[in-house]
């Protein structure tokens, strides 16, 4: 009998997989010991909500499943009904990256209505001259060097107040403010990634291809090294680069204030090309949504990661891209990946990212499991092999069609699922998809964070129902519903693709870009600083 059928009151708990010899209890607040469950099983001591139990006696060093999937060994004895907590698990071993088996992609039966429909849907979005789509109008301040970054800010706040007015159709100023440029091995392996970054960060759909840029003048980063020249977007009216720099140290500036005017002078013709785009119907392919995760708990590999998986596939069924990050997450489960890789050279390339991963991590004295928190084992995964087998479900069933290094952008026309190899740092992970090009930004949590970003709207799914109510104005879409028995998770996946339509249209808000959620944008940077 199917658990999540039972009325909210009774003891229920989910099992993901038939083969699998632990459940999470999923009823608010746990269930004492003594608890019944339908089947006779009874709980030998309080198990907190989220939480594993046995479902049957566990010996020393035995197997536990979840998702059919070893995520530890017992280390004691654990009988049916107990608690299976991380401090009786040992964790299993990293897979090996050597011999790893690729499979055969599922074909998907791409001629039913539920296909038509998908091909057809529109939102209303900004077409850029490069083919991208923004879902935001905004004007970007690209900085060379963080020494910048107070005369930005500055120069960002007048704009705001004294020529948006002016200028109904551009809907922000964001700086693009960072840590990096100057005091950094800007020539080491590894420095290339931020650099990229930055560049690529400017290039985001929602920028229009309009490039404001200010420079210190004795950085490092130099701004034809930041965007060399054949990286400037042309503008289509009049064939000359769409650049605005602004050099602090320029002698013609005596002293602050004329430096912040010259800022918002520059501005002006970038905001009058962005206030004359309009939106307009387009295919819901060109949608870029970024993936990720934070605050994780036990619920969301089985509410809010599946539902956004639900929705990943509606949305490569439609043509569109869809990013899923987060290397140290997704580590455990390099065998569905590899299996899922369209192509030999795409089960390579996700190979070399997590390669790469695993000597960074070595290099600094750790390796994967230093990636769970506090927060996630109170919330009861017990370690990465349980969180990575819960956070790829986000991607979804696709086949994997392509990986991004860090920090780079897709490809003109590069579609489908895609790995942007990422830190699972939130900010990081999220700065890096920024400049992969995503245009709208999906983040599942448990635990609960306020996460937001002023380039992106941000929509963010709950796990739990406890969770949503109790962050009312914070999440956008309460995933626990599938926990409840009140939604499937296809239902919730459907649901999830209609709020990313309103949301690119612009036509609602998501709670982050309400209260003005936003978080900084942080850099990856594997190189010295100096
Ligand atoms: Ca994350």
């Amino acid at each position: 009998m199917d658990p999540m059928q039972l009325s909210p009151s009774q003891p229920r708990r989910i099992q993901m997989h038939p083969l699998d010899n632990v459940a999470i209890v999923v009823n608010d607040g746990g269930l004492d010991a003594g608890t019944r469950f339908h089947d006779g099983l009874t709980l030998c001591e309080r198990v907190p909500q989220g939480h594993k139990v046995a479902l049957v006696d566990l010996p020393v060093g035995a197997e536990v499943r979840r998702y059919n999937v070893v995520i530890g060994r017992t280390v004691k004895p654990v009988p049916a009904g107990a608690w299976v907590h991380e401090r009786l698990l040992e964790m299993p071993p990293a897979a090996s990256l050597s011999d790893l088996r690729t499979g055969t992609p599922a074909v998907v039966d791409r001629t039913d209505d539920l296909q038509s429909n998908l091909e057809q849907a529109t939102f209303e979005g900004y077409r850029n001259a490069d083919g991208t789509v923004g879902t935001r109008n905004l004007l970007a301040i690209t900085q060379t060097v963080q020494c910048v970054a107070g005369v930005a800010r500055m120069a960002a706040e007048r704009i705001r107040t004294e020529l948006l007015p002016q200028f109904p159709h551009v809907d922000g100023v964001v700086c693009l403010e960072h840590g990096y440029g100057c005091g950094v091995a800007i020539d080491a392996p590894g420095a290339e990634i931020p650099i990229r970054t930055l560049r690529n960060l400017s290039l985001n759909p929602n920028f229009g291809g309009q490039v404001l840029m200010i420079s210190l003048g004795c950085e490092k980063l130099q701004p034809d090294r930041l965007m060399p020249a054949n990286t400037i977007p042309i503008q289509s009216e009049t064939g000359s680069p769409s650049l605005g720099l602004i050099t602090l140290q320029d002698e013609q500036h005596q002293g602050f204030m004329p430096m912040v005017d010259a800022v918002v002078k520059q501005a002006i013709p970038h905001l009058e090309r962005l206030n004359a785009r309009r939106r307009e119907p387009v295919p819901i392919s060109q949608l870029v949504v970024g993936v990720q995760c934070g605050g994780s708990d036990a619920f969301s590999g089985v509410t809010a990661n599946p539902a956004v998986g639900a929705c990943a596939d509606l949305l490569v069924r439609a043509g569109a891209t869809v990013m899923f990050s987060e290397t140290t997450e997704v580590r455990d489960a390099v065998e569905q990946l590899i299996a899922r890789a369209a192509t030999p050279e795409v089960a390579q390339q996700i190979v070399d990212e997590m390669a790469w991963y695993d000597a960074y991590l070595q290099r600094g004295g750790v390796d994967r499991s230093a990636n769970t928190t506090p927060g996630n084992k109170k919330g009861g995964l017990s370690n990465i092999v349980e969180k990575a087998m819960g956070s790829i479900v986000k991607s979804g069933t696709a086949p994997i069609s392509g990986v991004l290094k860090p920090g780079d952008r897709l490809a003109p026309g590069q579609r489908g699922l895609i790995y942007a190899a990422t830190p699972a740092s939130d900010f990081i992970c999220g700065t890096l998809q920024l400049a992969a090009g995503m245009n709208l930004h999906v983040f599942t949590t448990g635990r609960g964070t306020p996460y937001g970003l002023a380039e992106v709207p941000v929509i963010k799914v709950g796990t739990r129902t406890e969770l949503a109510k109790r962050w009312h104005d914070l999440i956008d879409l309460n995933a626990g519903r599938i926990a409840d028995g009140e939604l499937s998770v296809q239902e919730a996946g459907m649901e999830l693709l209609q709020m990313m339509i309103d949301v690119a249209s612009g036509r609602s808000r998501t709670w982050a870009e309400h209260w003005k959620l936003h978080n900084s944008l942080v850099l990856f940077n594997p190189a010295p600083v100096t």
